[in-house]
């Protein structure tokens, strides 16, 4: 009987099946997303690639992709050669990646899904934005498939226009010259929900002469594709980027709204040993952190896990953090200056030692959220701009690609809690800036700012908040078979 009950149990237990485009930024969102469906009775199949298992078994330990109980790993090729020179663990190349998952991986994730859903009918396939194949395949198999932009909703709307920027004549540019002559300052006031956006607050890939841009194409592409899934999941919550989303609901009538997800995820204690992260994280600058006397008093710097600086503006900017004066924390990839080592000025070094930690990776909500962190440099990535949301601390904003100007836009026009570093990343700037984040009238006002924004994310993932509610809505979806 025990047996019998355990069948039906399975039966009625919805079985989804997530698959992340395999890249940092996008695994970490998928797997909180995971875990808040595996605490809410889903099983749950989490899809990395084989290239991503072998790295996380090496950053976590043997034993890290167990799973646990209802909650399992897969892994699929992603066709790219391997990276040997690299040690085979580095960021791989995005559009190379982009183009290679949609070529290489279908097949392998068919034979997944059919060998899954033999043992255990799969209810539902949640696919990355970007990992359309995966949408494709699941539907081709009677599946019905959601798809999760892991990106900011008003990042989103961006890549979902880019075909009308290129119908209307904006993209792609004429010449080299538009990039400086002022063109990207062009205001386009179609684009709903997003009044006042600029040229080049839009995702960067439109910085283009090629029409036939790989990015241009694939990312606008994949967010046309999202009209065709049962549903739209986005990592955001309304209180953040209201207009937008309110905008997105009429072309999205199942859209839900659901994040920050690293609030929404708190699962039971099974998974606490179940992490995304790609590199070994040095927990030794939190010891660091502790042992600094004011609160609010660190710098912490983090470009995230795919952007690569040259030589001299690695330099530059070093400088720049050493004439601010403040103590910091600053990771620094191994990867992070694109075919070499990321060598820092050995004079910098010295001269900050007493104020300054380096680290190669680290576990960074926690960071952001220790008190000694008084402010975050930052990429405005959307998960490091979410996760700065969410501790309430203001940013010092150095965008470089993908939607980062979108959420920078966001950050320092429409939140108010941060400050963008123009132009040439000079010194004598990222040091005025940051100075003026910390101790200025400006700083004051951010972190008012930050502060209220924080109260406002995490009350929508409390009971009653509309990301919760959503979740709720989305988990009803889901068991009711996406009709
Ligand atoms: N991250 C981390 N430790 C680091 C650097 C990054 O844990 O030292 C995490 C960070 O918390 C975030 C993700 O990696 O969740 C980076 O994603 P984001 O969207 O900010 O930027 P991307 O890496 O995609 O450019």
């Amino acid at each position: 009987d025990a047996a019998m009950s355990s069948d039906a149990h399975q039966r009625r237990q919805p079985h989804v099946v997530l698959i992340p485009q395999p890249a940092q930024g996008h695994v970490t969102p998928m797997l909180h997303l995971a875990k808040a469906l595996h605490a809410r009775g889903f099983r749950v199949n989490f899809v990395n690639s084989e290239y991503n298992r072998r790295r996380l078994l090496r950053s976590r330990g043997p034993g890290s992709l167990d799973g646990a109980d209802g909650f399992r790993f897969e892994a699929v090729p992603d066709g790219l050669p391997p990276c040997y020179d690299h040690g085979d663990d580095v960021t791989q190349d995005i559009a190379a990646l982009c183009l290679s998952t949609t070529k290489h991986s279908a097949a392998p994730f068919r034979e997944l899904l059919v060998r899954l859903n033999s043992s255990t009918p799969v209810s539902c396939v949640i696919a990355d934005g970007v990992m359309s194949f995966a949408q494709r395949v699941a539907e081709e198999m009677g599946i019905p498939a959601l798809v999760f932009w892991t990106t900011s909703a008003c990042g989103f709307m961006g890549y979902l226009h880019f075909a009308e920027l290129v119908r209307r004549g904006y993209v792609p540019l004429k010449d080299d010259s538009d990039l400086t002559n002022g063109y990207l300052d062009t205001v386009i006031d179609w684009i709903p929900g997003m009044d006042g956006i600029r040229l080049k607050d839009m995702p960067s890939f439109i910085k283009t002469t090629d029409p036939d841009d790989v990015m241009l194409n694939f990312d606008g592409g994949e967010a046309q594709n999202a009209r065709g899934a049962r549903g739209l999941i986005l990592n955001t919550c309304d209180a953040l980027e209201q207009d937008v989303v309110h905008a997105l609901r009429r072309t999205f009538p199942r859209l839900y709204t659901v994040g920050p997800l690293a609030k929404a995820a708190a699962g039971g204690a099974d998974l606490d040993a179940i992490g995304g992260n790609l590199w070994k994280e040095d927990a030794s600058c939190l010891r660091w952190l502790d042992a600094q006397k004011q609160p609010g008093s660190v710098v912490y710097v983090n470009f995230g896990s795919i952007t690569v600086v040259t030589p001299a503006q690695l330099a530059e900017f070093a400088w720049g953090l050493a004439g601010c004066g403040r103590p910091f924390l600053w990771v620094v990839r191994p990867d992070l200056v694109a075919g070499e080592k990321a060598v820092l000025p050995e004079e910098f070094v010295r001269e900050t030692k007493d104020r300054g930690v380096l680290a190669s990776w680290c576990p960074q909500e926690r960071v952001l959220s220790h008190p000694s962190v008084g402010l975050f440099l930052t990429h405005c990535g959307w998960n490091s701009t979410l996760e700065s949301v969410c501790a309430g601390v203001p940013m010092v904003c150095w965008p470089f690609f993908a939607e980062q100007p979108t959420n920078c836009r966001y950050a320092c026009a429409r939140w108010g809690i941060g400050v963008e570093i123009g132009g040439g990343v000079a010194r004598e700037e990222v040091a005025r800036l940051v100075r003026e984040a910390m101790d200025g009238e400006r700083g004051k006002a951010m972190r008012a700012s930050a502060t209220a924004l924080k109260q406002s994310a995490g009350a929508a993932t409390e009971g009653g908040g509309s990301s919760s509610e959503n979740m709720d809505r989305l988990v009803e979806f889901l068991h009711a078979g996406c009709d």
